[in-house]
């Protein structure tokens, strides 16, 4: 369900990206998130590196989560540029500070501590600027009359918001006192085909593979901190890099940790293409594609379901009430698996 209903005066396209672009102008900050230096512009930061996005783009263009979401007035497709971009540093931080991982022969060997630590500080930037634009888009619906509920959603804001501030510290930390044994790998494998996907994203999961719990996303007690995975997949120009890992301090992964060191390679993959679609929105798809994602209804259900609460899978009430059974990570297409591939 999604969370609000579309405005009736933005029933067209151009409005809504009008209105995206001024919550954008609007919640820019006034300082660099990071060097702490005040800013009159922001970079058009990548949350997936151009140089990935490049791969499976046609003719420069990108199908978005919106693809298979299908909100009638959003884009379903964009340029490389609107791709996945956010404004909160500066040119200055985010031509230095990604540079680690941003590098096609690094990515190709055992990732660093430096280049995890990239990663998982742009996934929360991405968090981060996307809650900040969230509270504007609320406060905006508040004074319009179109949401509900919007203090129950400024609250778990709030919330997320603390506990990413404390986590972008902590990886910030690790890139500027180069600290090691932080992170826990759970999977970096380069799979020798282009897939069609692309994403970087971090996600708390709510259960492992035997249906075990791992976060409770239904309890919103403040001393209660949500515990992140960062998952990736990178298609490059011959090859792919799909990855997982989480930090050390962050235990509720142990069990799922081991469950995924003792399945196979296209099982771990199966289930890496489910948390996308499940738990993310932060994905881009090839356009080659398009037959293969138009025909499965499954995939798109599975998109939904996350709508209008991007990224930590909370459920609406609607979805209590009108609970289907759960899609398994075996019922949609996996789009990792090489006859997926884009062919080159
Ligand atoms: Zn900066």
């Amino acid at each position: 369900m999604p969370m609000f209903d579309i405005p009736k005066e933005i029933d067209e396209k151009k409005d809504i990206n009008d209105f995206m672009r001024k919550i954008q102008e609007e919640t820019k900050p006034e300082k660099c998130i990071l060097c702490g230096k005040e800013q009159t512009s922001f970079c058009n930061s990548h949350s997936v590196p151009k140089m990935v996005l490049k791969n499976i783009a046609k003719a420069g263009k990108l199908y978005h989560a919106n693809k298979l979401i299908e909100i009638p007035v959003i884009d379903k497709e964009k340029g490389i540029s609107n791709s996945g971009t956010f404004h909160f540093i500066c040119r200055d931080c985010d031509s230095k500070l990604f540079q680690e991982y941003e590098n096609v022969d690094a990515l190709q060997e055992i990732p660093t501590e430096k280049m995890l630590a990239e990663i998982a500080l742009k996934d929360i930037l991405l968090m981060l600027s996307k809650r900040n634009q969230e509270k504007r888009i609320y406060q905006k619906g508040k004074q319009k009359g179109i949401l509900q509920n919007v203090e129950v959603m400024e609250e778990i804001q709030q919330l997320d918001n603390k506990d990413y501030m404390d986590e972008l510290n902590l990886y910030k930390d690790v890139l500027y006192k180069n600290s090691c044994n932080n992170f826990k790998i759970i999977m970096w494998k380069k799979i020798p085909c282009v897939v069609p996907i692309a994403t970087q994203t971090l996600v708390a999961l709510p259960k492992d593979t035997e249906g075990i719990e791992i976060n409770n996303i239904y309890d919103m007690r403040p001393e209660v901190r949500m515990q992140n995975i960062h998952t990736g997949v990178f298609p490059m120009n011959d090859y792919s890099i799909v990855y997982a890992f989480y930090h050390r301090r962050d235990r509720l992964y142990r069990r799922l940790h081991h469950q995924m060191n003792c399945m196979s390679l296209e099982k771990k993959l199966e289930l890496i293409n489910y948390w996308i679609f499940k738990y993310t929105e932060n994905y881009y798809i090839s356009p080659e594609i398009q037959i293969v994602i138009d025909k499965d209804d499954k995939l798109k259900e599975l998109s939904r379901e996350n709508n209008g609460m991007p990224n930590l899978g909370y459920v609406t009430t609607m979805d209590f009430l009108f609970h289907k059974d759960e899609i398994k990570p075996s019922e949609v297409t996996n789009l990792l698996r090489e006859m997926y591939a884009v062919k080159k």
